[in-house]
């Protein structure tokens, strides 16, 4: 019995060991699972709080993307502005190129550009956008009776908002109330050339949601704006500039063409007074030179020797004054085209002996050397020969007249691109630069000592010019006071 008590309190003390077990295990059994379900709840949390920001953020990327449109809308339409503004080269253009839905489409409903008036001391109204006619008017004279701060704005150089801080908010309202809007920017337009001015833009309602951007772009569009308004004043002036002197370069082409009829009518009142002067001049004298040849022929009666002096003399003044009328008469007759060139192949080398032959005696006794020199391609010219030789008589008489004894005259003609020429030099006493130019004028003679010695008539020279031209060739000379000088002209070649 007592062994049989023994088993059972082992076996109760056994059972109750295993129990507690047991219950020690199943303790730390629901340990572990309320961990597992801590863990499991914070995960919930977790996940909780990502889907949160997944929703805000995906909020916030909508609300971004709307940014982002409207500003792309806003960017489109300022780019349009410019493209119209900026392809205006007139400055009422350049206003009207801007519409309502540029300005929508920058998210505003309004928009206003004043001016400033130098001359009249008052803001002018350029483009009104959104407003009816009737508030027209009030605006402006809201923004003329505070000239003074509007014109500080442009002196700033700077955009004020409705959130600038240094502005005043009383004066934001007022502006508010005056333009009707219930945000607004305004803009400075500041073109170099001209007057400057100012942008106002708004919005109907109180818009907070404006962004910092906004004014960035009116800053933008005002500032292209003053670029175009300066390109159309700098056109505008280049334009009037060239308007200007195209009516001064008619009118100057007007006074000339009235001078040149002048000069015209005057140089042929002279020449035909010329003409018929020397007309009247040469029969007198012709039968004065008659009268002295019969009576120093002697046929009535044989004269005292100083009174055959006298008439010589006489006969000689008479061939200088019927060679003077002469010339006179050929040099208007030829300006007046009344002497037609008888153009023909002439022989320059021909030429030249014959009128060497006519003044050998002269060269002779001066004891100048002349010589020649003709390239084999400038042998010939289409000239009028009688013409031409009074030309070298005329260059060549000169040579001599100017070259002391024993000085040098070279003839030389040498083939140009611009026809034959010919170049006569001397050695001789030259004359200033100055003079170069106007001894092909009438009665033009060098004041020297050789010309207050010899008699002449400063017409030569005249003549060869109005021979040369009337070949269609021209006529200039090269000379050095003390070294001599040479004439040189251009007449068209002969085949
Ligand atoms: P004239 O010989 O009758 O004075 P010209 O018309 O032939 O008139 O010449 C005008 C002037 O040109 C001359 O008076 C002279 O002063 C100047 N002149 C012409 N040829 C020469 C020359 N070869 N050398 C220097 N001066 C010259």
């Amino acid at each position: 019995m007592h062994s049989s008590v023994y088993i059972i309190w082992l076996i109760i003390i056994l059972t109750t060991v295993i129990l507690i077990i047991l219950l020690i295990s199943q303790v730390y059994k629901v340990k572990g699972l309320k961990g597992e379900l801590e863990k499991t709840k914070k995960s919930i949390d977790e996940m909780d709080e990502q889907a949160k920001l997944i929703l805000r953020t995906d909020l916030e990327l909508n609300k971004t993307h709307e940014e982002l449109d409207r500003k792309m809308t806003s960017i489109n339409a300022l780019q349009n502005i410019s493209r119209a503004i900026s392809t205006t080269l007139e400055e009422t253009q350049i206003f009207k190129s801007i519409r309502e839905y540029h300005i929508k489409d920058m998210g505003f409903e309004k928009a206003l550009v004043f001016l400033w008036d130098q001359e009249e001391k008052k803001f002018s109204l350029n483009l009104s956008l959104g407003y009816p006619q009737e508030k027209i008017d009030p605006i402006i004279n809201f923004v003329n009776a505070n000239k003074d701060y509007y014109l500080l704005l442009i002196k700033r150089e700077m955009p004020i908002t409705l959130y600038s801080k240094n502005e005043d908010r009383t004066v934001k309202d007022k502006i508010m109330k005056a333009l009707d809007v219930g945000n607004f920017i305004i803009s400075p337009i500041l073109p170099k050339e001209g007057s400057k001015g100012l942008m106002f833009v708004g919005t109907g309602r109180l818009d907070t949601a404006k962004e910092e951007g906004d004014d960035e772009s009116i800053a933008i569009l005002a500032n292209q704006l003053g670029q175009s308004l300066e390109n159309a004043r700098l056109f505008e002036k280049t334009w009037a500039a060239q308007q200007e002197l195209e009516k001064r370069v008619e009118e100057r082409t007007r006074e000339l063409s009235r001078v040149l009829e002048e000069v015209n009518t005057i140089s042929k009142r002279k020449t035909d007074f010329v003409s018929s002067v020397s007309h009247e001049l040469r029969t007198p004298l012709t039968s004065i030179k008659g009268y002295a040849s019969l009576l120093l022929s002697g046929k009535f009666g044989a004269l005292p020797e100083d009174v055959k002096l006298r008439l010589a003399k006489l006969n000689n003044h008479t061939d200088e004054l019927v060679q003077f009328i002469n010339d006179l008469l050929d040099i208007s007759r030829i300006e007046s085209g009344k002497v037609a060139m008888q153009q023909g192949r002439c022989d320059i080398k021909k030429m030249v002996d014959e009128v060497s032959d006519l003044l050998s005696i002269l060269l002779k006794e001066k004891r100048i050397e002349f010589s020649y020199s003709i390239a084999e391609d400038a042998k010939y010219v289409l000239a009028d020969a009688a013409q031409i030789k009074r030309v070298f008589i005329n260059i060549i008489n000169n040579a001599l007249k100017f070259t002391t004894e024993q000085g040098k005259i070279t003839l030389k003609s040498c083939s140009t691109p611009e026809g034959i020429q010919i170049d006569i030099a001397d050695n001789g006493c030259g004359m200033p630069e100055e003079a170069q130019n106007k001894i092909f004028e009438e009665f033009y003679r060098v004041d020297n000592l050789i010309n207050q010695q010899l008699r002449g008539t400063g017409l030569g020279l005249t003549l060869v010019k109005n021979i040369i031209e009337a070949h269609k060739g021209r006529i200039w000379v090269k000379s050095y006071p003390g070294q001599g000088s040479t004439f040189s002209f251009l007449l068209p070649p002969a085949a």
